[in-house]
């Protein structure tokens, strides 16, 4: 097969590995890809958000399965180009890629579903809003409705913070994805990411994790893409498990059948769980990043097998073959981020490092000068171990972490602390 794998980042990096490793892919081209996908695949220039590009790639390769790795092109509608051009593709269309690309759309389907998740209200007008806000109190969740990159989204612990919030996203500071704003609930308990593979009729559990979205130890400082992620989270038990896909996942996809608009495609469950009770509090329509890498480490080569059957309605006949382990990925960024950080220092010691089943650094923001990898964004690698035990795989990554010469970058040192510590 040849395959397509559209992004540039650490989750891409850890597609293309697994991928990769299948005996069925024969050729495999990433679209942009980054310094370490050029290590085990062809990286091609591509404008991955316009689908007619993608199309007319795809055709001129001989593509037999585009992968969309990240939201932006699912949003853009890539996915429906690729379909309406017989080519076969992983990922949602348009418009069930709504289910990420606004929060109030996936409210709607949530009432619609009866699925279990915060309480809200939803605004176009900053009055009413600012209204609401008073007569609910804090804590209160502002939520910008459009995508944002992760920021859109305030824990406001007071009435003053949540009507500064409101003033910022009416004031246009997210841009059109602020026009609309959905007030939410404050949900207490501890949070987990469930990701299942639909078909449009099939549903497939493949696995579960944390991730560490602030960027200092102990869950301290502003918000990041994730610091660090391990698979499987303990707080997924089977039970809960049970009910997020009973309660929340199948009457979710029912409503998108029923709507005509079938989900296909990977979908990350965001969950906040609260005695042993599942509320949802995201979708995304792609593989988490960082969680993908630990994700992937742990299914190795049959992720291709379910991909495809996943993009060809054939959920229904294959099962995940699941190993009794653990992954762990500490992901290392340029000092600075998520503030400001200098690109262009050099990183060492990646050269030679012994990759295999077990250990592997997934690269997500670098490049190559003069023969030499060099930082070229905030989150740059995602150094990720697999083990029987989750603490051996902690030790492992940290341990690979140590190898790793890079002045002008740093880590957390505690990824896995809610599970092991
Ligand atoms: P991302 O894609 O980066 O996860 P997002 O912009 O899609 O972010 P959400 O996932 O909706 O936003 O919210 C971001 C984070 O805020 C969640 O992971 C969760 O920790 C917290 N959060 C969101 N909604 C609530 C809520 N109602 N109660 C408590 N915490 C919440």
């Amino acid at each position: 097969m040849n395959i397509l794998i559209l992004g540039s980042g650490g989750r891409e990096h850890a597609l293309a590995w697994a991928v990769k490793q299948n005996p069925k892919c024969d050729r495999l081209i990433m679209a942009p890809g980054n310094a370490g996908i050029a290590g085990i695949a062809e990286c091609a220039s591509l404008n991955i958000e316009d689908g007619g590009a993608v199309a007319g790639f795809a055709d001129a390769n001989a593509i037999d399965l585009v992968i969309v790795g990240p939201e932006a092109p699912l949003a853009a509608g890539v996915a429906d180009r690729l379909r309406d051009a017989g080519i076969s593709v992983f990922g949602p269309g348009l418009e069930a890629a709504k289910l990420e690309a606004s929060k109030a759309f996936t409210k709607t389907i949530c009432d619609a579903a009866g699925a279990p998740t915060a309480a809200y209200a939803h605004f176009t007008d900053r009055a009413a809003a600012r209204a609401y806000v008073k007569a609910q109190g804090a804590p209160i969740v502002i939520k910008a409705d459009g995508l944002a990159a992760g920021k859109g989204v305030i824990i406001a612990q007071t009435v003053d913070e949540a009507l500064n919030a409101l003033d910022d996203m009416f004031g246009g500071s997210f841009g059109a994805a602020g026009a609309e704003v959905v007030i939410e609930e404050f949900m207490e308990g501890e949070e987990a990411s469930f990701f299942v593979l639909c078909d449009g009729e099939t549903v497939l559990p493949i696995g579960t994790a944390q991730d560490h979205k602030r960027v200092g130890d102990g869950d301290t400082g502003p918000n990041t893409g994730g610091m660090g992620a391990y698979s499987p989270a303990p707080v997924m038990t089977p039970e809960v498990t049970q009910a997020a896909l009973d309660q929340i996942v199948q009457p979710t996809m029912a409503e998108m059948t029923r709507r005509g608009t079938p989900y296909q495609g990977v979908l990350f469950v965001g969950l906040m769980i609260k005695d042993g009770a599942p509320r949802l509090v995201e979708y995304n329509v792609r593989f988490g990043d960082p969680e993908c890498q630990a994700l992937m480490m742990r299914l190795g080569a049959q992720v291709l097998d379910l991909i495809q059957a996943t993009a060809e309605g054939r959920l229904g006949e294959v099962q995940v073959n699941w190993a009794d382990d653990h992954a762990l990925t500490v992901v290392l960024a340029a000092r600075g981020y998520p503030g400001s950080y200098e690109k262009g220092s050099v990183i060492g010691g990646l050269e030679g490092f012994k990759e295999d089943s077990k250990q592997m650094i997934f690269h997500a923001g670098t490049a190559r000068r003069d023969g030499r990898y060099i930082a070229s964004g905030g989150r740059v690698l995602g150094v990720t171990a697999r083990a029987a035990s989750l603490s051996e795989a902690r030790e492992r990554a940290y341990a690979m972490v140590d190898q790793i010469d890079w002045p002008d970058g740093f880590c957390r040192r505690d990824i896995g602390w809610r599970a092991l510590d």
